[in-house]
């Protein structure tokens, strides 16, 4: 009989028993996107209040919002994070925000590379390796994502797609701690789609045996995260996937009580 030990830290990828084996920690993460006002402040309460679960969860708000968050959360299981970050350090970048500006207002994690602002921004792979380089300068975790368009898909390319991404966006020197993959195909984003949980599979296993191939043993214990319409109807079965170690959820994020059924199913 395999004795759980108490989990060392909010931020422990995964845990380990007397053994030696480990088992990585799910992750519930919270992209709120452009939403969110003071008054949204009460969603946080009270998933701060609710009782712990095994599953890590993280909340990253529009910015506006990460030091009041962060303060709220103080001393609870939830943590803050924030949804960009500039590559600089500092200096002349009107409107950006720096990694270490994060980390100051109360940010752990940050998402880099989400298909909006590939999309939207034009932010290449190359950009989010720096970015990624900034957030662990700052002792940011950085959840990197990557993910193929409905084209793609339809064209069989998603594999490749996801290797070509998985190797430009990430550095050399990660670790589990300092990095979480996202896989989040863009056609799922929002949209109610979801592909199926043999798809899901697929580009899972795809994405540890490409990281392990790089990084060795430690590619072992980096959560990687699926992203795209989960809800709390589709979680315990995404949950299930081999290599599904968590949600980065949008959506269904923004209302306590929905992350919370999402919390709860990962957490089993
Ligand atoms: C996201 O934007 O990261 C996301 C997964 O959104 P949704 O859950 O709303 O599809």
């Amino acid at each position: 009989m395999i004795q759980i030990l108490p989990v060392t830290g909010p931020k422990e990828p995964y845990k380990t028993y007397p053994e030696g084996e480990f088992m990585r920690r799910k992750l519930a993460a919270g992209n709120w996107k452009m939403n969110g006002l003071l008054a949204s402040l009460t969603e946080i309460k009270t998933l701060a209040s609710l009782p712990q679960t095994d599953c890590e969860v993280l909340i990253c708000p529009p910015v506006t919002l990460i030091h009041a968050m962060a303060e709220i959360c103080q001393d609870t299981a939830v943590l803050i994070g924030a949804q960009d970050c500039h590559a600089a350090e500092c200096g002349a970048h009107t409107g950006d925000i720096s990694a270490q500006m994060l980390h100051e207002a109360g940010a752990k994690y940050v998402i880099l590379g989400h298909s909006e602002r590939r999309g939207d921004h034009g932010e290449s792979d190359e950009l989010i390796r720096q970015k990624t380089l900034a957030a662990w300068s700052a002792d940011l975790t950085a959840i990197v994502c990557v993910g193929e368009s409905e084209q793609q898909r339809l064209e069989g390319t998603t594999l490749d797609i996801i290797g070509a991404q998985l190797a430009a966006s990430i550095p050399d020197g990660a670790t589990a701690e300092n990095l979480v993959v996202a896989y989040e195909p863009i056609w799922a984003i929002g949209t109610g789609r979801v592909p199926t949980l043999g798809d899901i599979a697929q580009v899972h296993d795809f994405m540890r045996k490409t990281l392990s191939n790089r990084f060795g043993d430690i590619a072992a214990n980096v959560r990687l995260l699926y992203g795209g319409s989960m809800n709390p109807g589709n979680v315990a079965e995404i949950s299930g996937v081999s290599n599904v170690d968590g949600g980065l959820v949008g959506g269904a994020s923004l209302k306590a009580q929905d992350f919370a059924k999402i919390i709860s199913a990962l957490g089993q």
